[in-house]
């Protein structure tokens, strides 16, 4: 059953509609890629990210072409690095398993890394106008007050609950406009603090706002506090004053990115003797730990960190190696601080990447 304000709500639609460049030219790729960079991240933010990413990779197939460095080069700074690589692995996927074209359907589009069931109802709805919901975290608060919602919406049990109000109140007309109208009343009228419920167009329909509980929806259990960890890496120099960086393994955090080498302090582990082992442990190397050159402070999801970057003086590899060995990375390699822009970079190391330049300036 459609629901009950949704004529209203694309009326809305049609008026309110935020002009943006994936719709400007809504090939099913630019709603995929546009939907995957909006992942966790503004739309503002995004933007020139999207704009640059096209220009780069016109098509899935210079995408799936591409080498993963250049593709990471260009996600660098939007965060959740392993966004990039599903895109990067799937693109591959649609040229070898599909001729080069986005499935049409929910279920192909669910077997493409880095596509879940929110992505997948967005791509068929909106790129395709199949009747498929979807419910983002725009969505869920939005219906959690149309309906004055008791549960707690952290819990799987109660998002099960809303998937089915997205199905029950999804019209079969269309659907596309109708999942993108959701979402975007949720982020222009009912924001998650002191939703402007006087300018909101399905306000009749609305059960918080009969209630006034709008500001206490949706319930949230309290968060336990985020996890602090320590880390170390080195700025590490040979004799022609060559910087080694090493690659992180694809598989794990901020995966495929460059960083200076170091890693997560262990308890009661004093700062220096946690980068030593890391550079034993990693790339069988032995340094010599000088001064404290930056302390940064980064928040990731779940976790915050404090890195610790160190001058550290190369003194070689640990026999019976004449080099670093890939253990811990994937690559490392000696580069100039010019070379350093060359290559994808997390946040962390980026500061001190600006920080290296700064002093440099200083020097001139
Ligand atoms: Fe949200 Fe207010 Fe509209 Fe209810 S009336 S849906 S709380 S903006």
């Amino acid at each position: 059953m459609a629901a009950p304000f949704a004529e209203k709500l694309l009326n809305w639609y049609r008026d309110h509609r935020a002009d943006r460049p994936w719709r400007r030219d809504p090939k099913a790729y630019h709603t995929w890629l546009s939907e995957i960079m909006l992942q966790q991240t503004r739309v503002e933010t995004v933007i020139p990210y999207y704009r640059r990413f096209v220009q780069a990779f016109p098509t899935i197939e210079s995408l799936a072409a591409a080498p993963l460095a250049e593709v990471l080069k260009l996600w660098e700074g939007l965060g959740y690095y392993s966004r990039a690589r599903n895109l990067h692995r799937a693109a591959q996927i649609v040229m070898d398993e599909y001729g080069g074209a986005l499935p049409a359907d929910v279920e192909t589009l669910l077997k493409l890394p880095g596509i879940g069931n929110y992505t997948a109802g967005a791509i068929a709805s909106i790129a395709f106008g199949i009747a498929a919901p979807v419910l983002d975290g725009n969505v869920m608060r939005l219906f959690a007050r149309l309906l004055n919602f008791e549960d707690d919406i952290t819990q799987p049990a109660t998002r099960n609950k809303l998937w089915r109000v997205a199905e029950y109140w999804l019209p079969a007309h269309a659907p596309g406009d109708y999942n993108q109208a959701l979402m975007e009343l949720g982020q222009q009228v009912c924001r998650p603090r002191n939703p402007l419920c006087a300018r909101c167009p399905i306000q009749s329909h609305c059960r918080a706002w009969k209630a006034g509980t709008q500001n206490a929806r949706p319930v949230r259990s309290q968060r336990s506090p985020t996890p602090h960890y320590d880390v170390t890496a080195g700025l590490i120099r040979d004799e022609r004053e060559s910087l080694l960086i090493a690659r992180r393994p694809l598989d794990g955090l901020l995966g495929g990115l460059w960083e200076f080498p170091g890693g997560k302090v262990e308890a009661g582990e004093p700062l220096i003797d946690c980068l030593k082992r890391e550079l034993r442990e990693e790339l069988a190397i032995a340094v010599e730990v000088g001064a404290l050159f930056a302390v940064v402070d980064h928040a990731f999801t779940h976790f915050k960190i404090t890195l610790h970057a160190f001058d550290c003086r190369y003194l070689g590899a640990l026999p019976p190696h004449n080099e670093p060995q890939t253990i811990g990375v994937m690559d490392w390699a000696w580069v100039t601080e010019a070379q350093l822009p060359d290559y994808s970079f997390g946040k962390t190391d980026r500061v001190v990447i600006a920080e290296l330049a700064r002093r440099r300036e200083m020097l001139l």
